[in-house]
């Protein structure tokens, strides 16, 4: 008997695949230029993917070139692999295949090339009517990088909406380094315009259309529109306890909202495991949050890329201005988390993205053929970060400023199971390098002897510092260490505003953050059927 041929995708991705391509309209070719010799098994994934989708959909057309064939001179195509998306009626290329995380943003450039509707706001649509000059748009990602299909989906998205005006062009990394390194992009994702730099990491979407208006980088966008929609809840932040709060708090009937300002997930979206959540015993911690937010998108609305500017307090309401829009509520939560602790030292900031990088999973990828990195720091991030670039082939070495790691012995066994250097007693005093990182200057806490040693990347893992921006907006107190104060159902000192997860501190887990925002979101319930600052029952 012959043996059964293995599918490429899935039997259950093809079902969704199926499914989510029956909305196509009209038939999309997809122009794939592909190499026998060079990039062989990138050149290989997307023969057997576009050969696959076509037998998903009549509408997906493969056309198969080779480099130097007339269509490749015709779009000027010398890379492979490379795809364009419907090209005669739009500019929309990925240089390299869209593996891993970017497969979803390739199969929605096809569904949106053949619809012509894209997923960008009404905001952004009509900013964007005001273009008059041409751009392209780079965008580097890398296939495990959880921020970069929000920024490709943005780039894709203008691209169709100005089919005439913007042209997009998706560049993966790893198979383009010569590239990533021409352009300076060691870490992902990171936004060109017209080749010069306008972004790194993910933008909110109003800043990144900004961004294409001005070809320049741009800080903040302010809300123009007018109007407001009314909600009982606002919840600010779509992390593990934002989103658990927004399914406790629609359940119990109340009208609520979730605004993120980068993608769904926080902190744990880019954990590339996460260990022992109940369940679990290991799961990435990308697809921990797509299965949460699957989740909550059943009750509520999730509004990624919207930023919240203003917050402010009158009477019993709250009014909630964002990037994209206008919110009066009777009760705010804030789950804003916490953002990745500096080093401080001299060449952090200057070779951030030239190899000084705050999530494995994004920028890891780079340095997989064995490149030499340190992971800085002590705790659980480290270690798993550290454990994740050794498993992707990168020569990892951690330096910890102790001389006993605060990690789980689970993780400290996986350490030395993996052996896995450990520099004891170290600190990070500076971080050199030329167009990128070659190096840092060491010092030995114990005889305060500094060495210098030679790397390729320096990965920050030493905690968190937390968001607390609009907390302190709206006077909300916090402690020494900036974490939201809050009583045991989760209300600040502000009436009205909650807060819930990582921003609160204390014992910063994925399931402490989940049952906080559950607890957080029944108080909120409670306090706006029963309001105790009325009736004059004191907050416990
Ligand atoms: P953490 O537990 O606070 O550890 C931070 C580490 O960085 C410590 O070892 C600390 O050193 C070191 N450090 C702090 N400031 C430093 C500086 N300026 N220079 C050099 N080193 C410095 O933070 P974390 O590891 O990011 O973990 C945060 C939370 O997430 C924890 O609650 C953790 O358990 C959780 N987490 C869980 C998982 C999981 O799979 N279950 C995975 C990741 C994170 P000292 O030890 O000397 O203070």
């Amino acid at each position: 008997m012959k043996p059964k041929k293995e599918a490429f995708i899935s039997e259950d991705a093809k079902k969704v695949v199926k499914k989510e391509m029956a909305q196509m309209k009209k038939a999309v070719t997809v122009v794939a230029v592909m190499s026998a010799e060079q990039n062989k098994p990138f050149n290989e994934f997307c023969r057997k993917l576009l050969t696959e989708l076509s037998t998903l959909s009549d509408k997906i057309k493969p056309v198969f070139e080779a480099p130097g064939s007339a269509a490749a001179r015709k779009y000027g195509i010398t890379r492979t692999p490379t795809l364009l998306v419907e090209p005669d009626r739009y500019a929309i290329r990925f240089t390299g295949a869209p593996a891993g995380e970017e497969a979803r943003t390739f199969l929605l450039a096809v569904l949106m090339a053949s619809t012509g509707n894209t997923v960008l706001s009404e905001l952004s649509r009509e900013r964007l009517s005001a273009l008059k000059d041409k751009r392209n748009v780079k965008v580097f990602v890398s296939p495990t990088c959880p921020y970069c299909p929000q920024q490709a989906l943005l780039a894709v998205c203008a691209a169709i909406e100005k089919k005439d005006l913007i042209s997009t062009e998706i560049i993966e990394i790893h198979e383009n380094k010569d590239l990533a390194k021409q352009y300076n992009a060691f870490s992902v994702p990171q936004v060109f315009i017209d080749d010069s730099l306008v972004g790194l990491g993910l933008q909110p979407e109003e800043v990144f259309i900004e961004e294409i208006l001005t070809a320049a980088p741009v800080k903040a966008t302010a809300y123009t529109g007018t109007g407001s929609t009314e909600m009982d809840l606002v919840v600010v932040g779509a992390g593990p306890a934002g989103l658990t709060a927004a399914i406790y708090a629609e359940r119990s009937g109340m009208k609520t909202v979730v605004i993120e300002k980068g993608n769904i997930g926080g902190q744990v979206a880019i954990t590339p495991v996460v260990e022992n959540y109940p369940g679990f015993t290991r799961i990435g911690g990308k697809t921990l949050m797509d299965m949460m937010a699957q989740q909550a998108i059943q009750y509520t609305e999730i509004h990624e890329g919207e930023e919240v500017l203003d917050l402010e307090k009158k009477d019993d309401l709250f009014t909630v201005r964002t990037s994209r829009a206008s919110y009066t509520a009777k009760a705010l939560l804030l789950t804003t988390g916490a953002q990745s602790r500096k080093l401080g030292v001299p060449g952090e900031t200057e070779f951030q993205g030239k190899g000084v990088s705050y999530c494995a999973s994004c920028d890891g990828y780079f340095f997989k053929d064995g490149k030499k990195v340190i992971v800085v720091g002590g705790g659980n991030t480290a270690a798993t970060e550290a454990l994740y670039l050794k498993n992707i082939g990168v020569d990892v070495t951690i330096v910890h400023r102790r001389d006993t790691l605060r990690a789980e012995l689970f993780l400290q066994k996986s350490l030395a199971e993996q052996h896995i250097p450990i520099l004891w007693n170290a600190e990070v005093k500076e971080i050199r390098g030329g167009k990128f990182v070659t190096g840092v200057v060491l010092e030995n806490v114990a005889d305060q002897t500094t060495s210098t040693l030679t790397v390729d990347g320096v990965f920050v893992a030493i905690g968190y510092v937390p968001s607390n921006e609009l907390a302190v907006k709206l006077g909300v107190a916090t402690d020494d260490e900036g974490y939201i104060r809050v009583d045991k159902g989760h209300r600040t000192n502000v009436t009205g505003v909650y807060a819930a997860g990582d921003i609160t501190g204390g014992f910063k887990q994925i399931v402490t953050a989940v049952g906080q925002g559950s607890l957080a979101a029944t108080t909120i319930f409670e306090d706006i059927a029963n309001p105790y600052w009325k009736t004059g029952t004191a907050a416990s």
